[in-house]
């Protein structure tokens, strides 16, 4: 199909939300397949011990896998750790296993324990465009790890009551990181989420979202469809599983946003 633009130089995003269940592995798998099935060289980075960016994406993740865990933890080279997916050319995932959940507390020992991701992705030896991760439902070390390597972080929203709350903790902490460990990062995008045209809830969660963070949020809405939900179980994105549904036509117009906006991006990294 037509080509999705690349970025001027490689674009780093968390993918960053500390409520669980707001479509941050969706928006991850989604994104980063649209992408890549346009001509983007792509690495997903499953940052959650749920290892749910693994599962969608079909790559193995069983305990003893090589995982993101030897990278953070044993300093085993990224490229030795990353996972083709399947039927996706150009896209790479270095998956997630259970041992990451031990994660949290050990990093507290390691030598520059907030920057082991980015050192990680430093040396990743392959040229790419994307790297997307996928943060845990926290705010612990492995998101800070993320906020570390990043340079821009993209915050799903879901359309729900409570949607922003939670969202004060998310920016304080980035602004945190901001000050002390990475200049660099800023939020970039906001993507609303399982949106459900027929309540007024929903379009009054998008009229807050949308006057607080303004040009940040995508014009793209990714409504609520079962097909997103049933793609995951067959280790596939619903932009392959079912290309012409809602789900499917809504996360390629974000990446196209995506890819648009990268296209623009100014100097080098
Ligand atoms: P998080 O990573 O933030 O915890 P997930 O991406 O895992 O959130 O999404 C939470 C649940 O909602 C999953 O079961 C997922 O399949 C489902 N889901 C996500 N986005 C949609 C959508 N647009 N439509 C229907 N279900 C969705
Ligand atoms: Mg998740």
């Amino acid at each position: 199909g037509a080509q999705l633009p690349r970025p001027t130089r490689r674009r780093i995003m968390a993918v960053a939300n500390q409520k669980g269940g707001v479509g941050k592995t969706t928006t991850t798998v989604n994104i980063a397949v649209s992408l890549a099935l346009h001509g983007n060289r792509v690495l997903v980075i499953d940052l959650d011990p749920q290892g749910n960016a693994s599962t969608g994406l079909g790559v193995d993740h069983h305990a003893g896998v090589p995982s993101i865990y030897e990278s953070l933890i044993d300093n085993v080279p990224l490229d030795e750790v990353v996972a083709r997916v399947e039927g996706i050319p150009n896209l790479v995932c270095a998956p997630a296993t259970i041992d990451l959940a031990g994660a949290e507390i050990e990093l507290v020992s390691v030598v520059a324990r907030e920057s082991r991701l980015k050192r990680a992705i430093e040396a990743y030896p392959e040229e790419l465009d994307y790297v997307l991760i996928d943060c845990p439902p926290s705010l612990g070390l492995l998101t800070v790890n993320a906020l570390v390597a990043a340079e821009e972080v993209m915050i799903p929203i879901q359309c729900e009551y409570y949607a922003l709350e939670g969202l004060g903790q998310l920016i304080r902490n980035i602004d945190l990181v901001q000050a002390h460990l990475n200049p660099k990062i800023e939020v970039s995008t906001i993507l609303l989420t399982m949106y459900d045209r027929r309540t007024r809830l929903a379009d009054q969660v998008e009229q807050e979202v949308r006057s607080y963070f303004t040009d940040k949020v995508l014009q793209a809405v990714i409504p609520r469809n079962v097909r997103v939900s049933e793609a995951p179980s067959y280790g596939q994105s619903v932009m392959t599983y079912d290309p012409g549904s809602r789900g499917a036509t809504s996360y390629f117009e974000a990446a196209q946003e995506i890819a648009q906006r990268g296209a623009k991006l100014g100097g080098s990294a």
